[in-house]
């Protein structure tokens, strides 16, 4: 019998909690609390207890806490910092935005940033690394600071797909002078439409991302420098609230999803899977994503979605490397070649264990002819 799987399911996942969100929405627009208001306030600080640091601010989304967390680090024109190939076009674009120049970096086979790569990249122009936590897994952090203490280099983590990771017991985006959450939609914690973060730990760069967020104005109104208009909607940060009330429990699920999908799949040598969930103390993932390498890729995905199940590749295939319009450095050999091979399979909690088995089978049942 074929299952119906999506790859991910915003209206099954809004009609689980509508009678506790629509009252909430209600209340905010009753109060016409609509800018950095309230619910901002409250949100701001239950994100940054949960996170267990000092400061998290607001913006209007992922990218501008990219743009703003790099701006509020002293980082501008001149600078060369070293990116990922492996990420969004929005993270090598922030740096762009924030008047730097990006220097892209190799991946491990973990998908993460290659350490050894980031150090022969390193010259004089070199002023920050901005490793991204991807698909909710917190790169090997004791190693890239180690590097940036040696090298004198500011670190700004793109966090935007690994809230609530750790590694060792430190969360994601709490490693350097600033790091960033995104709440899009289909990030682990989203909201009904664009949103974002700045987190740091230092209060200088705290003050900074206030003024940039609302127009470079101080508390009193005058205006110390150009800033943008991008704030995190108050409506928006009252969902968020709600939603992190239950944010531990969809993390548990995630990895409970993981852990089926890497007992199942272990033993297909046809099949690059991720650390599984219980691999290593150092690390604490959220998954996500779960992200693979395998052979045919393409022909699994066709058969995946002949038998009901939906799959996607990140960034449409192609990593930043390849884009050929934006002229960066493409000497990234692992990550060209995992190009071919990187896939996602569904993970949200939307789906059921048998969803979960479902996949697995069908998978196992490509590889076994
Ligand atoms: C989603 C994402 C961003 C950008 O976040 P937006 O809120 O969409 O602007 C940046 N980097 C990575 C790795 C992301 O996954």
């Amino acid at each position: 019998m074929i299952r119906d799987i999506p790859f991910f399911n915003y209206p099954a996942l809004y009609a689980k909690q509508e009678d506790d969100l629509l009252p909430i929405i209600q209340n905010v627009l009753r109060r016409g609390a609509y800018i950095m208001q309230s619910d901002l306030d409250t949100f701001e600080t239950s994100l940054a207890r949960y996170l267990n640091v000092k400061h998290v601010i607001g913006v209007a989304d992922g990218t501008m806490a990219l743009i703003i967390g790099l701006r509020a680090s002293g980082i501008g024109a001149g600078d060369e910092v070293l990116v990922p190939s492996h990420t969004f076009v929005a993270t090598a674009a922030a740096v762009h935005h924030a008047g730097a120049t990006p220097v892209l970096v190799d991946c491990a086979r973990d998908h993460l940033i290659d350490s050894a790569d980031i150090e022969r990249r390193i010259n004089d122009r070199t002023r920050a690394i901005m490793p991204v936590q991807l698909n909710g897994r917190t790169a090997d952090m004791d190693k890239i600071v180690n590097i940036a203490d040696r090298y004198n280099l500011k670190i700004i983590e793109d966090s935007a797909q690994a809230l609530g990771s750790k590694f060792r017991n430190r969360f994601a985006g709490t490693f350097g002078s600033a790091g960033t959450c995104s709440f899009y939609p289909s990030k682990t914690l989203g909201c009904f439409g664009d949103g974002g973060a700045v987190i740091t730990n230092d209060d200088d760069v705290a003050d900074h991302v206030k003024l940039l967020r609302d127009h470079g104005r101080s508390m009193n109104g005058e205006v110390i420098e150009w800033g943008y208009n991008s704030r995190l909607d108050n409506l928006q940060a009252a969902i968020l609230n709600y939603k992190l009330s239950n944010y531990i429990v969809e993390i548990e699920r995630r990895r409970e999803i993981a852990r089926i999908y890497n007992s199942k799949l272990g033993a297909i040598s046809n099949i690059l899977l991720p650390p599984g969930p219980d691999d290593s103390e150092d690390h604490f993932d959220i998954f996500q994503n779960y992200e693979i390498e395998v052979d045919r890729r393409d022909e699994l995905r066709n058969f995946l979605l002949s038998k009901g199940v939906r799959t996607i590749v990140q960034w449409g295939g192609r990593c930043i490397h390849q884009f050929s319009a934006l002229g960066l450095n493409t000497d990234v050999p692992y990550t060209e070649s995992m190009t071919k091979r990187f896939m996602l399979l569904p993970m949200n909690t939307s789906l059921e264990d048998e969803d979960v088995h479902y996949i697995c089978e069908t998978i196992i049942s490509f590889y076994s002819h």
